[in-house]
């Protein structure tokens, strides 16, 4: 029997369980500071295959290792392990939709933000609609946020850790606020990095344009996807510095991530984009995207796992 959002499964600590059971204590470090790490991963339902696929779960998980080992939480689950709660949980609800699945490592128990341990784990899948329906699927409106992105001195954007939300939320509590759908934050020195949930690509002269990896932002895998695809359809990518001057000035310009997918940036501060609509290029590497999730595009095959034998 499927089931239904307020009483779906959830793998927690080993056991799966309902979600209203699965408590975690007030006190704990998780609870209190952020003190986890965590992976958003997308799935989606291939009608024609009837299968459900995961996207880029190995990348997911090389991310999930890498930010618990910048934030030191001795990560004890193999990849291995990893996957076989992912697939699990999923079978068990009986999901036959797309879905993001919230895979989460945390320090549970009574000690501290320095605290080591106990580290846990739940895996949450979550019909997607709900994680992605705060976002105007049309296009962005998006302002230049007062706030800075975090930075690797300080608290690295690398980590894809709950506490550097905090960052993404006052940026984005100021866009909702001034009447943005959402911002863009630029680094410590000024420059272009990304959004408070996803990265961003503009277009100039043909060529899509991001910010690089050592420019403070995520080391996202729909970036790294989008790149790829680009590629792959002949348009010319470029990995550098992106003033704020060029977000007034390009062609088109949009956000990407894996609750996002690709969305247009209509205007920035205002200023309009291009003629004000979504661009050629967004619309086609949007449309690539879409089918390379869906595991429609037999070159990148490899980044999709059926959930479903
Ligand atoms: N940047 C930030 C700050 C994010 O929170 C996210 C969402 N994980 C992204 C970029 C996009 O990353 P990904 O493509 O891996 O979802």
């Amino acid at each position: 029997m499927k089931t239904d959002i307020s009483n779906r499964l959830i793998w927690f600590k080993g056991e799966i369980l309902n979600v209203n059971d699965a408590k975690i204590n007030i006190l704990a470090p998780t609870s209190q500071f952020g003190l986890n790490v965590f992976e958003g991963i997308p799935c989606y339902w291939n009608n024609e295959e009837e299968q459900l696929y995961a996207f880029r779960l190995d990348d997911h998980y090389k991310r999930l290792i890498r930010s618990a080992k910048l934030i030191q939480i001795d990560c004890r689950y193999t990849k291995k392990d990893f996957t076989k709660a992912f697939i699990d949980i999923i079978k068990a609800n009986e999901y036959e939709e797309d879905l993001s699945v919230r895979q989460t490592l945390f320090i549970d128990g009574f000690g501290s933000w320095g605290s080591a341990e106990p580290v846990e784990m739940f895996v949450a899948p979550i019909p997607r609609g709900r994680t992605s329906a705060e976002y105007n699927k049309e296009g962005l409106k998006c302002c230049v946020t007062s706030w800075r992105r975090i930075s690797d001195e300080t608290l690295s954007p690398r980590i894809k850790c709950g506490a550097n939300y905090m960052n993404s939320r006052v940026g984005q509590r100021e866009a909702l606020r001034n009447g943005y759908d959402t911002c863009i934050f630029l680094n410590e020195v000024g420059k272009v990095a990304e959004g408070p949930g996803s990265c961003i690509f503009i277009v100039k002269a043909g060529a899509v344009i991001t910010p690089k990896l050592t420019d403070s932002v995520l080391e996202s895998i729909t970036r790294d996807t989008i790149i790829q695809l680009a590629k792959a359809n002949g348009i010319e990518v470029i990995e550098r510095t992106i003033d704020r001057t060029e977000l007034y000035t390009c062609d088109e310009a949009f956000l990407c991530g894996s609750a996002m997918e690709v969305t247009s940036i209509l205007s920035v501060d205002k200023n309009v984009i291009g003629n004000g609509d979504t661009g050629n290029i967004t619309k086609t590497l949007h449309l690539t995207y879409l089918d390379a999730v869906r595991g429609k595009l037999s070159k990148f095959k490899e980044w999709v796992t059926p959930i479903y034998e």
